[in-house]
Protein backbone atom coordinates (compact mmCIF):
# COMPACT_ATOMS: atom_id res chain seq x y z
CA UNK A 1 0.00 0.00 0.00
CA UNK A 2 1.69 3.16 -1.25
CA UNK A 3 2.13 5.59 1.80
CA UNK A 4 0.32 9.22 1.06
CA UNK A 5 1.06 12.19 3.52
CA UNK A 6 -2.06 13.48 4.03
CA UNK A 7 -2.15 17.48 4.93
CA UNK A 8 -3.54 18.60 8.25
CA UNK A 9 -4.25 22.30 8.45
CA UNK A 10 -2.73 24.13 11.87
CA UNK A 11 -5.11 26.47 13.88
CA UNK A 12 -5.37 29.16 16.44
CA UNK A 13 -8.13 28.51 19.09
CA UNK A 14 -9.99 31.26 17.33
CA UNK A 15 -9.27 29.72 13.71
CA UNK A 16 -10.73 27.15 14.90
CA UNK A 17 -13.99 28.01 17.16
CA UNK A 18 -14.54 30.05 13.01
CA UNK A 19 -13.99 26.30 11.73
CA UNK A 20 -16.34 24.25 14.09
CA UNK A 21 -18.76 26.88 13.18
CA UNK A 22 -20.39 25.69 10.38
CA UNK A 23 -20.17 21.79 11.96
CA UNK A 24 -22.69 22.90 14.41
CA UNK A 25 -26.18 21.88 12.03
CA UNK A 26 -24.04 19.18 10.28
CA UNK A 27 -22.75 16.59 13.15
CA UNK A 28 -24.24 16.08 16.83
CA UNK A 29 -21.56 15.29 19.36
CA UNK A 30 -22.45 13.83 21.98
CA UNK A 31 -19.08 13.86 24.25
CA UNK A 32 -16.06 15.36 24.64
CA UNK A 33 -13.28 12.45 24.34
CA UNK A 34 -9.78 13.77 26.26
CA UNK A 35 -6.73 12.10 25.16
CA UNK A 36 -2.88 12.22 25.76
CA UNK A 37 -0.91 10.80 22.97
CA UNK A 38 2.30 9.53 25.33
CA UNK A 39 4.03 9.01 21.97
CA UNK A 40 4.41 11.05 20.34
CA UNK A 41 6.16 13.21 23.46
CA UNK A 42 6.61 17.07 23.92
CA UNK A 43 10.36 16.22 23.91
CA UNK A 44 10.00 14.14 20.37
CA UNK A 45 7.54 17.74 18.70
CA UNK A 46 10.27 20.34 20.14
CA UNK A 47 12.86 18.53 18.62
CA UNK A 48 10.93 18.03 14.99
CA UNK A 49 11.68 20.44 12.58
CA UNK A 50 9.09 19.83 10.25
CA UNK A 51 6.28 19.79 12.79
CA UNK A 52 3.63 18.36 10.67
CA UNK A 53 5.55 14.97 10.32
CA UNK A 54 4.72 14.65 13.89
CA UNK A 55 1.16 14.74 13.11
CA UNK A 56 1.25 12.66 9.75
CA UNK A 57 3.57 9.99 11.59
CA UNK A 58 0.55 9.80 13.99
CA UNK A 59 -2.09 9.46 10.88
CA UNK A 60 0.18 6.81 9.10
CA UNK A 61 0.14 4.62 12.53
CA UNK A 62 -3.81 4.68 13.01
CA UNK A 63 -4.78 4.75 9.63
CA UNK A 64 -2.14 2.24 7.95
CA UNK A 65 -0.54 0.32 10.83
CA UNK A 66 -3.86 0.03 12.89
CA UNK A 67 -6.06 0.01 10.10
CA UNK A 68 -8.70 2.85 11.15
CA UNK A 69 -9.10 4.55 8.39
CA UNK A 70 -7.74 7.69 9.38
CA UNK A 71 -6.43 9.81 12.33
CA UNK A 72 -7.82 8.40 15.17
CA UNK A 73 -8.76 11.93 16.60
CA UNK A 74 -10.88 14.53 14.82
CA UNK A 75 -8.09 17.22 16.59
CA UNK A 76 -4.53 17.39 17.90
CA UNK A 77 -3.13 19.93 20.66
CA UNK A 78 0.28 20.54 20.13
CA UNK A 79 3.01 22.09 23.38
CA UNK A 80 2.46 25.12 21.96
CA UNK A 81 -1.26 25.31 21.98
CA UNK A 82 -1.89 25.25 18.47
CA UNK A 83 -4.85 22.60 17.31
CA UNK A 84 -4.27 20.67 14.16
CA UNK A 85 -6.57 19.23 12.09
CA UNK A 86 -7.53 15.56 12.49
CA UNK A 87 -10.01 12.88 11.00
CA UNK A 88 -13.41 14.74 9.37
CA UNK A 89 -15.84 16.01 12.14
CA UNK A 90 -18.44 14.11 10.28
CA UNK A 91 -16.31 10.86 11.02
CA UNK A 92 -16.72 8.90 14.31
CA UNK A 93 -13.36 8.89 15.87
CA UNK A 94 -11.27 5.80 17.25
CA UNK A 95 -11.26 7.08 20.70
CA UNK A 96 -12.12 3.87 22.93
CA UNK A 97 -13.70 0.43 21.92
CA UNK A 98 -17.17 0.28 22.45
CA UNK A 99 -17.32 4.47 22.68
CA UNK A 100 -16.82 5.63 19.61
CA UNK A 101 -20.20 5.68 18.02
CA UNK A 102 -19.84 4.65 14.86
CA UNK A 103 -22.97 3.87 12.78
CA UNK A 104 -23.40 6.13 10.30
CA UNK A 105 -26.30 8.69 11.82
CA UNK A 106 -23.50 11.45 12.55
CA UNK A 107 -24.10 11.67 16.11
CA UNK A 108 -20.59 10.76 18.03
CA UNK A 109 -17.77 11.81 20.61
CA UNK A 110 -15.80 14.78 19.32
CA UNK A 111 -12.32 13.41 20.22
CA UNK A 112 -8.68 15.30 20.90
CA UNK A 113 -5.30 14.61 21.61
CA UNK A 114 -2.70 16.07 23.70
CA UNK A 115 0.63 15.80 22.15
CA UNK A 116 2.71 14.60 25.50
CA UNK A 117 3.45 11.80 28.37
CA UNK A 118 1.51 13.37 31.08
CA UNK A 119 2.08 10.53 33.37
CA UNK A 120 3.83 11.62 36.59
CA UNK A 121 7.33 12.21 36.40
CA UNK A 122 7.49 12.11 32.62
CA UNK A 123 6.06 15.85 31.02
CA UNK A 124 3.59 18.22 32.43
CA UNK A 125 0.56 19.69 31.00
CA UNK A 126 0.77 22.84 31.15
CA UNK A 127 0.96 26.66 29.81
CA UNK A 128 -0.79 27.52 26.54
CA UNK A 129 -1.67 23.91 25.42
CA UNK A 130 -3.42 22.95 28.84
CA UNK A 131 -5.19 26.75 27.76
CA UNK A 132 -6.35 25.53 24.40
CA UNK A 133 -7.53 22.16 26.11
CA UNK A 134 -9.68 23.45 28.46
CA UNK A 135 -11.09 25.92 26.16
CA UNK A 136 -11.54 23.32 23.52
CA UNK A 137 -13.34 21.14 25.75
CA UNK A 138 -15.45 24.26 27.59
CA UNK A 139 -16.73 25.25 24.02
CA UNK A 140 -17.26 21.84 22.81
CA UNK A 141 -19.66 21.67 25.29
CA UNK A 142 -21.24 24.42 25.66
CA UNK A 143 -21.58 24.74 21.51
CA UNK A 144 -23.57 21.02 21.69
CA UNK A 145 -25.17 21.87 25.12
CA UNK A 146 -23.31 18.88 26.63
CA UNK A 147 -23.39 18.10 30.72
CA UNK A 148 -19.87 17.51 32.46
CA UNK A 149 -20.65 14.20 32.69
CA UNK A 150 -20.35 14.16 28.73
CA UNK A 151 -16.88 14.91 29.28
CA UNK A 152 -14.81 11.43 29.20
CA UNK A 153 -11.19 10.96 30.07
CA UNK A 154 -9.65 7.92 27.73
CA UNK A 155 -8.94 5.90 31.43
CA UNK A 156 -12.52 6.19 32.35
CA UNK A 157 -13.42 4.63 29.19
CA UNK A 158 -10.70 1.89 29.08
CA UNK A 159 -9.56 1.33 33.01
CA UNK A 160 -6.30 -0.38 31.64
CA UNK A 161 -4.90 3.21 30.67
CA UNK A 162 -3.73 6.19 32.16
CA UNK A 163 -4.53 8.12 29.42
CA UNK A 164 -4.54 10.94 29.01
CA UNK A 165 -1.84 10.75 31.74
CA UNK A 166 -1.62 9.92 35.65
CA UNK A 167 -0.42 13.32 35.91
CA UNK A 168 -4.17 15.34 34.80
CA UNK A 169 -6.53 15.49 37.46
CA UNK A 170 -9.96 14.99 36.18
CA UNK A 171 -11.58 17.15 38.85
CA UNK A 172 -8.88 19.88 38.56
CA UNK A 173 -9.39 19.74 34.57
CA UNK A 174 -12.96 19.81 34.81
CA UNK A 175 -12.62 23.33 37.21
CA UNK A 176 -10.60 25.08 34.98
CA UNK A 177 -13.48 24.29 32.04
CA UNK A 178 -15.90 25.58 34.63
CA UNK A 179 -13.93 28.71 35.53
CA UNK A 180 -13.22 29.19 32.03
CA UNK A 181 -17.16 29.20 30.96
CA UNK A 182 -17.97 31.80 33.97
CA UNK A 183 -14.98 34.22 32.71
CA UNK A 184 -16.88 34.33 29.09
CA UNK A 185 -19.86 36.81 28.73
CA UNK A 186 -23.35 36.76 29.59
CA UNK A 187 -25.42 35.89 26.39
CA UNK A 188 -28.53 38.19 28.49
CA UNK A 189 -25.87 41.18 28.71
CA UNK A 190 -23.97 40.50 24.97
CA UNK A 191 -27.90 40.82 23.93
CA UNK A 192 -28.75 44.17 26.11
CA UNK A 193 -25.24 45.74 25.04
CA UNK A 194 -26.59 44.77 21.10
CA UNK A 195 -29.96 45.73 21.78
CA UNK A 196 -29.54 49.43 23.79
CA UNK A 197 -26.07 50.67 22.18
CA UNK A 198 -24.83 49.26 19.29
CA UNK A 199 -28.74 48.42 17.15
CA UNK A 200 -29.29 52.56 17.82
CA UNK A 201 -26.06 52.98 16.68
CA UNK A 202 -26.05 51.34 13.41
CA UNK A 203 -29.43 52.71 12.47
CA UNK A 204 -27.75 56.44 12.95
CA UNK A 205 -24.68 55.63 11.06
CA UNK A 206 -23.92 57.72 8.21
CA UNK A 207 -21.49 54.73 5.81
CA UNK A 208 -22.24 51.46 5.43
CA UNK A 209 -18.53 50.89 6.48
CA UNK A 210 -19.95 52.47 9.83
CA UNK A 211 -22.52 50.00 9.61
CA UNK A 212 -20.32 47.17 8.75
CA UNK A 213 -17.83 47.72 11.85
CA UNK A 214 -21.24 48.01 13.93
CA UNK A 215 -22.37 44.68 12.94
CA UNK A 216 -18.94 42.78 13.35
CA UNK A 217 -18.94 44.04 17.04
CA UNK A 218 -22.04 42.90 17.50
CA UNK A 219 -20.97 39.43 16.11
CA UNK A 220 -17.55 39.96 18.35
CA UNK A 221 -20.04 40.28 21.51
CA UNK A 222 -22.08 37.15 20.61
CA UNK A 223 -19.19 35.00 20.04
CA UNK A 224 -17.70 36.28 23.72
CA UNK A 225 -21.15 34.96 25.09
CA UNK A 226 -21.20 31.66 23.16
CA UNK A 227 -23.94 32.27 20.96
CA UNK A 228 -21.86 32.63 17.77
ZN1 LIG B 1 -6.07 7.84 24.96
Amino acid sequence: MAVERKNFRRFTYAEYMDYLKPYLTKVKFSQVHVHGTWKPTIADYRKATDKIKIIQAMWRFHAITQNWGDIAQHATIDPDGYIWEGRSLLQAPASAVGYNDSDDDRIHPFMFEMIGNFDVGAEKLEGTQLATAVKLTSSIAALWKLPESQIKFHREMNPGKTCPGSSVSKPAFLELVRDWREVEMNPNDANKIIAKWLSPAWFAAATKAERDEIHRLANELRKASGQL
